[in-house]
């Protein structure tokens, strides 16, 4: 199963997949966004590990977890104790920065430029507050808790001298003893079970965002690359031949190559596969022969009539 916060990483680089690097301005556009989310993803990823490193065995632990009740919100990591909660923003930028106690802003300074961001304190204030108004709605116990902001990349530089709030930023190596202090310092107020069954209540409360990544960026379907990829030549151009895919350049034969097309058209329609579209993506003339290729793959027929289409069952819990 896919952890949910790579979707949107996924979907980037599916249409980096197919989208021709000469299509500026937006291919390098695209590209450095996926850049940001893939980098943003890794320093999550780091900040995993150190949360790992606790010497506390009954936290559960969410990542990217997205609610989508009267106002959407998401929260980088939530941390859940038996007697206490953490809500972690996480910041992976790199340089010296420092933070205004006056305005509340963060200053980064790096190569000589000045870049200003939101006191990421406050972010995750918000987000707090959405969440305490939902475990509310849903009559689940409130537990005292603390909202922080880590930064996660080792090249930042924290100044916090006159910051009153300093003790709620840290860097990612600080997180363990930051939650074993939190930990002696609250008795458990639920069992290990009920925090277990908030864990998983919450999971299959997330919501991932609806983000039909043509649309966004205005890409006409039309200029996406169209074809089932030779699994040895890397070319868009293999071709259905005696319930095979035979790729026309290297000769190669493939029983599943189209698997790893549907995929991508999946993430590209957001999980919505019609039967036009799968003819056109994959190449494929015959109304008939793509509907015994859709029925035989890992998606799932939604309605009968004209207006059918396909979902991936690898991304229905999220699309
Ligand atoms: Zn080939």
């Amino acid at each position: 199963m896919i952890p949910p916060s790579s979707i949107k990483l996924s979907k980037h680089e599916a249409l980096l997949q197919r989208l021709s690097e000469h299509h500026p301005p937006l291919y390098p556009m695209i590209y450095e966004r996926y850049r940001r989310f893939d980098s943003g993803q890794t320093g999550e990823a780091n900040l995993e590990y150190y949360l790992h490193q606790t010497q506390l065995t009954d936290l559960q632990l969410l990542n990217g977890l997205r609610i989508e009740k009267q106002y959407p919100f998401q929260i980088d990591w939530l941390v859940l104790g038996l007697g206490f909660r953490i809500l972690l923003e996480v910041k992976n930028i790199t340089g010296t920065i420092y933070f205004d106690p006056h305005s509340r802003q963060l200053i980064r300074e790096k190569d000589d430029t000045k870049n200003i961001f939101p006191d990421p304190l406050f972010q995750v204030e918000r987000q707090y507050v959405h969440l305490r108004n939902f475990l509310l709605s849903q009559n689940i116990k409130q537990l005292p808790t603390y909202t922080a902001a880590v930064f996660v990349n080792r090249n930042a530089e924290l100044q916090l001298h006159d910051y009153p709030e300093r003790h709620r930023i840290m860097i990612a190596q600080a997180i363990p003893s930051f939650i074993e202090k939190l930990a002696s310092n609250h008795y458990a107020e639920i069992s290990c079970s009920q925090n277990q069954q908030i864990a998983s209540f919450l999971t299959n409360q997330h919501k991932e965002a609806f983000f039909p990544i043509l649309e966004k960026y205005e890409i006409a379907w039309e200029d996406i690359i169209k074809g089932v990829r030779c699994p040895h030549c890397q070319q868009y151009a293999m071709k259905r031949d005696r319930m095979r895919w035979q790729c026309p350049l290297c000769g190669v034969r493939s029983a599943n190559a189209h698997l790893q097309t549907l995929f991508e058209l999946a993430l590209l329609t957001e999980n919505r596969i019609t039967n036009k579209l799968a003819r056109e993506f994959l190449q494929v003339a015959s109304q008939d022969l793509i509907k015994k290729i859709l029925n035989r793959s890992p998606l799932i027929c939604i309605g009968k009539t004209k207006g059918a289409y396909y979902k991936h069952i690898d991304l229905i819990d999220y699309l």
